[in-house]
């Protein structure tokens, strides 16, 4: 794969979708276990809504099809992760704009996603937070030159395994204090199948 093009956006929300419908009794239990157990319904609602959408309209460019996954996520999720990832693809997009989305600019979007993540949500790498997959993946990215699926789904599994024994200090989780440690952040767990999906979308190529 040499660019990521409007096509591949929406093999990925397509396959992000699937793994997300899977998976939902999985995200609300870890939600159940340190936080109010919506996780698993949040982003189900939320993706299906962007699958709805990507796949009835037209988009001139990679961008373009970024920015309308961002404003549903925005507009259809509830809780704290919807308006996170929003703000995650509308930076993506953002950096896409007006161009051929190369390594480098792809690169740079999961990079914006990342600190504009940080910013959005006041939180920082560490914290236990979907963040600590973002930011990881972003910084593997970095030390890469080009589409690698593989690098790219053992860097989000490894970092969605991290979070385990971390303790929340951003988020409802943060109100469990130490009782914390000893799960899986539930936003991580999302965004490892959101990276998972990625990965799946480069490996198929074309
Ligand atoms: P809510 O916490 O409002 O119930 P969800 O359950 O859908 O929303 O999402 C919870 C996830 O959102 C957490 O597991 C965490 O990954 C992420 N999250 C919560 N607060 C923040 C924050 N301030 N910064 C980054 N991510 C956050
Ligand atoms: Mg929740």
């Amino acid at each position: 794969m040499k660019t990521f093009q409007v096509k591949h956006v929406i093999k990925w929300m397509e396959e992000t979708n699937k793994k997300i419908v899977q998976n939902k009794e999985y995200l609300t239990s870890l939600d159940q276990a340190i936080g109010d157990g919506d996780h698993g319904i949040n982003m189900a609602r939320g993706f299906q809504e962007v699958v709805n959408k990507i796949t009835s309209q037209d988009y001139a460019t990679t961008a373009d099809a970024l920015k309308n996954v961002a404003m549903t996520l925005i507009s259809k999720v509830g809780g704290a992760s919807g308006p996170l990832y929003g703000t995650a693809f509308l930076k993506f997009s953002m950096a896409a704009k007006d161009q051929d989305v190369t390594y480098d600019i792809f690169v740079k979007g999961v990079e914006d996603a990342c600190n504009g993540i940080k910013q959005r949500g006041k939180a920082d790498v560490g914290e236990k937070t979907m963040l600590d997959v973002w930011c990881p993946v972003a910084d593997q990215l970095k030390k890469e030159n080009q589409f690698n699926a593989d690098v790219i789904s053992r860097t989000a599994k490894q970092a969605m395994a991290n979070t385990k024994d971390m303790m929340a200090t951003k988020g409802r989780a943060s109100y469990m204090k130490e009782r914390s440690i000893g799960h899986l952040d539930p936003g991580a767990v999302s965004s490892f199948y959101l990276f998972e999906a990625l990965a799946e979308v480069i490996y198929e190529g074309a």
